[in-house]
């Protein structure tokens, strides 16, 4: 089984506990406005990144590109990434580096292994493990199914972030390999949901619920998006969810950072994905949500 990746980050210490290796896959069911991984959402394998400043207009992509992608427009580079092949012949020619590929097409479950025992002994030492992240691992699942039995064959702790939004089934294997759901809670209203994320959320309630009855360890993943959630409804809820739901294990509230971006430009994928940008909030602000939620008898697992 293959499955298309598009990067695998090495001594992670924020997906889960201990030292990880954070394995992102590609493709994403979702298109929240605020994704900080915006080029993880499209389903194709490979985006290839532009990085202006470091152009040195050698004209050697202009030469190569068998797809005749790159071309000037007025004293602007642009490239037609819809008839890019990523056969990376730019990229490898690209004198100042300003090029380059993100994502490895058809990579095998044994190879991402191989990468990630090379960091086994960080996790005896850290009891970290692996982490699945993405865009959404599940739009991957057989994949997911390889990898984690992998990855419990090898005795490795396995933790999973995931938007929960699909049907149910799909976890049916997969959830038994799966020491962590790291699930996000990103919007409390039906309609707001939809809107900025492209999908309901009344699934995902549902899935939160069927994993925590079942006595699955959970950790809710709640961004603070300044303008578009923040509102004592949405964390009341939160609250709300980590006071019913006693197995879980708390919500960690997430502050809006506006890395992505950036990234759209960088991946050209203006006019291909929405995008907003917002402040990012400032500490006062996040622990006095942290404060609301514990009023209301909530878990939030936020160091301050
Ligand atoms: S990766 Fe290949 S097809 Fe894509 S722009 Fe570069 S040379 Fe052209
Ligand atoms: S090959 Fe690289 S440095 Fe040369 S023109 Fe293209 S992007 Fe610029
Ligand atoms: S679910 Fe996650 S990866 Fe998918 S669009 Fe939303 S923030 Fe991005």
């Amino acid at each position: 089984m293959r499955g298309n990746i598009f990067e695998i980050q090495h001594f992670s210490v924020h997906d889960g506990p201990g030292i990880r290796t954070t394995v992102f896959l590609k493709g994403c069911q979702l298109s929240c406005l605020w994704c900080h991984n915006p080029e993880s959402i499209q389903v194709r394998p490979s985006e290839l990144a532009y990085v202006d400043s470091k152009c040195v207009c050698c004209g050697v992509c202009f030469a190569v590109c068998p797809a005749h992608c790159h071309r000037v427009e007025g004293d602007k580079h642009v490239i037609d990434r819809q008839h890019c092949t990523f056969c990376g012949k730019c990229i490898h020619l690209c004198a100042g580096k300003a090029l380059t590929l993100c994502g490895q097409e058809g990579i095998s479950a044994e190879e991402v292994m191989e990468e990630v025992l090379a960091d086994r002994r960080y996790y005896a030492e850290s009891e970290g493990g692996i982490t699945l992240s993405g865009g959404e691992p599940m739009m991957q699942a057989d994949f997911v199914l390889e990898l984690t039995s992998m990855a419990k064959q090898y005795g490795i702790h396995v933790a999973m972030e995931t938007n929960a939004c699909y049907d149910y089934q799909l976890l049916k294997e997969i959830k038994e390999n799966v020491d962590l759901f790291l699930v996000d809670w990103k919007l409390t209203d039906p309609q707001k949901h939809m809107k900025y994320t492209g999908a309901s959320n009344v699934r995902i309630y549902e899935n939160i619920r069927k994993l925590h009855d079942e006595g699955r360890s959970i950790l809710l993943r709640c961004p603070i998006i300044p303008g578009l959630n923040d509102t004592e409804d949405h964390f009341k809820k939160i609250a709300q969810m980590t006071a019913e739901m006693k197995g879980l294990i708390g919500a960690e509230l997430l502050p809006y950072h506006n890395l992505g971006v950036g990234k759209i430009e960088k991946f050209g994928l203006e006019g291909q994905i929405n995008y907003m940008t917002a402040e990012k909030p400032l500490k006062e602000s996040v622990n006095r949500w942290i404060e609301l939620c514990t009023a209301f008898g909530g878990r939030i697992i936020n160091e301050r």
